[in-house]
């Protein structure tokens, strides 16, 4: 059985509260709708820095629209800790600013990990290797930015394996000398969550998971 990972995070923010620290996260972010609930959960617990790194998404113009939505996101969310105005949030005065740090789209280098997988299905072999690309990216940037832990927004989705997910961020953390924050976002009504808050804040909402493959599989389904 695997272990429980919203539990494990859940004891982690107790220890952390306890002591009062509020260590500096890297958190690697796929879209503003998988970030909206993690954000909301974790800002009172940790200094956040969104790690935007997707090489996987299918072209610039939705790479761009996607970052576009999660900087949005976040001035929302940075605007409430100013005017300390949480109405319709799960947040107290505790919530910190959030900053976020984006990277160059750069798909060769997915396309050419994935290469021999594009028609591996959803939930196989290929996510597994976009997953390793991108929290590996993420753990190294948390180790050069003097970060205190790397975490991610992916285990939100129903279709994505959690303990898969934390089994590469801990393997990738303990290479680079980073700690992993484990988690499954999904848990606690993390998911249903991110879709009110998605629609509280208008927020962009793809039906597709990223990639190009992703895209045409939805487009399959829905045809
Ligand atoms: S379906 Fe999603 S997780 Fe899987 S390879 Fe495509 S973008 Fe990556």
């Amino acid at each position: 059985m695997n272990p429980n990972y919203s539990r494990i995070l859940e004891k982690e923010i107790q220890r952390l509260d306890e002591s009062g620290i509020k260590p500096r996260l890297l958190l690697h972010s796929c879209c503003a709708p998988c970030s909206s609930y993690v954000m909301e959960y974790l800002r009172e617990h940790f200094r956040i820095t969104v790690f935007y790194y997707n090489p996987n998404i299918t072209s610039a113009e939705e790479y761009n629209y996607r970052l576009s939505e999660e900087k949005r996101l976040i001035e929302a969310y940075n605007r409430q800790v100013e005017t300390q105005d949480f109405v319709g949030m799960n947040s107290t005065p505790r919530a910190e600013k959030i900053e976020i740090l984006e990277c160059p789209y750069d798909p060769e280098n997915y396309l050419k990990a994935v290469k021999g997988y594009e028609d591996c299905p959803e939930g196989g072999d290929r996510c597994g290797i976009c997953f390793e690309m991108r929290l590996r990216k993420t753990a190294e940037a948390a180790r050069d930015g003097g970060y205190d832990c790397f975490t991610t927004t992916l285990t939100i989705s129903p279709l994505k394996n959690a303990a898969r997910l934390n089994e590469i961020g801990e393997r990738v953390g303990a290479e680079y000398g980073i700690a992993f924050l484990p988690s499954d976002f999904k848990k606690k009504n993390g998911f249903k969550r991110s879709i009110e808050l998605s629609a509280q804040f208008d927020l962009y909402r793809q039906n597709y998971c990223g990639c190009g493959f992703s895209k045409r599989q939805a487009q399959k389904t829905n045809t």
